[in-house]
């Protein structure tokens, strides 16, 4: 079986196939530490992406997975405390998913920065995706998976190799599918040494910039942004003081942290994530991309969803 793509989707697909006997290559344009999903902060939050009833199931078979990886330290996940806050009253409903969250509460008035007004507190996994890449990588071949840094050109060659072929490729499906819905929203980061910070902060809001920081060990990523169809991949000078300066209003602590990196990836919008076999040239294809900003919080429900579709 033929995977194309080594970001979060394509290695989760990988490991679970593979893991169930499933002899598998993995074929991505880029190495892994190079994809969308290396840039990343992550964290396993509510995603509030369609299809609604998928994504719920999707979402919560991940947490299961990221719970039980926060017990191997080697993986990257870590359960962290923190706060998912905003400049608008957010109300008492909840997404469904939040109930999964043991201690989810609301914030008190003196727990929220100036300028937000509601917020929740709640201990999620956070994934330090670099380290998590490289686990997952080490994973997959111990289980006989095959990885190759050699892109696909068209889907006629891909299906010329293999008869079951998943397609986890994010914002490149615009491009190998012919599918105009995927398009790029931009996301920056700015990596920072870390000052003693352990709690996560992200700001809910539909604004094309927000503030977001999540601790992992000696350093903390800072965010945010999402420009939507844009391309570009080199990092602004101008974005980052903006997040530095954004994230240090929540957290003084930040104030004149070192930086470290500053990073670009583009998340794969889509109006929904598209996971469905497509019959093509006597072959059969999984589509599993358009994951958007939460491409890490599903990735082993879908991945699961993928073998289930193939039927491993
Ligand atoms: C700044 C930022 C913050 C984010 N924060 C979070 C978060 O906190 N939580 C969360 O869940 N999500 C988050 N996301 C979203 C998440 O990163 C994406 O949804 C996820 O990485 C998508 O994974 P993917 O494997 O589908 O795509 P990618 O990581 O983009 O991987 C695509 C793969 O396909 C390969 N490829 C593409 N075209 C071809 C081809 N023709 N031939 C061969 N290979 C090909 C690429 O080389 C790559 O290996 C964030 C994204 C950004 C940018």
């Amino acid at each position: 079986m033929l995977v194309i793509g080594a970001g979060v989707q394509g290695l989760t697909s990988g490991i679970v196939l593979a893991e169930a006997g499933v002899p598998v290559r993995i074929r991505t344009a880029e190495r892994p530490r190079d994809t969308t999903s290396a840039v990343a902060g992550a964290m396993w939050g509510p995603a509030m992406l369609r299809p609604a009833d998928r994504v719920l199931r999707w979402v919560t078979r991940s947490y299961a997975e990221f719970t039980a990886l926060c017990r191997d330290s080697a993986s990257g996940v870590h359960l962290a405390p923190g706060r998912m806050a905003a400049r608008f009253d957010l109300g008492d409903v909840v997404p469904p998913e939040a109930h999964l969250l043991d201690d989810l509460r609301k914030c008190t008035p003196d727990e929220l920065p100036e300028g937000f007004v509601s917020g929740y507190h709640a201990t999620v996994p956070l994934i330090d995706m670099p380290k998590y890449l490289d686990h997952l990588v080490d994973r997959f071949r111990a289980a006989g998976g095959e990885l190759v840094v050699s892109p696909v050109p068209t889907l006629g060659e891909a299906v010329a190799e293999a008869r079951v072929v998943v397609n986890c490729t994010g914002v490149g499906a615009r491009e190998l599918v012919g599918d105009p819905a995927v398009h790029p929203v931009r996301g920056q980061h700015v990596v920072v040494a870390n000052p003693g910070v352990q709690e996560y902060f992200i700001e809910l809001t539909t604004d094309s910039e927000f503030t977001g920081y999540m601790p992992h060990g000696d350093r903390v990523v800072l965010g945010g942004v999402a420009v939507e169809h844009d391309w570009n991949l080199v990092p602004s000078r101008t974005v980052s003081e903006g997040i530095l300066r954004r994230c240090a209003e929540v957290e003084p602590k930040l104030d004149g942290a070192e930086v470290r990196d500053e990073i670009v990836g583009l998340r794969p919008g889509r109006e929904q994530v598209r996971l469905e076999v497509e019959h093509f040239e006597g072959s059969r294809i999984v589509h599993d991309y358009g994951h958007a900003g939460c491409g890490v919080a599903l990735s082993w429900g879908c991945a699961f969803e993928v073998a289930d579709l193939v039927g491993a």
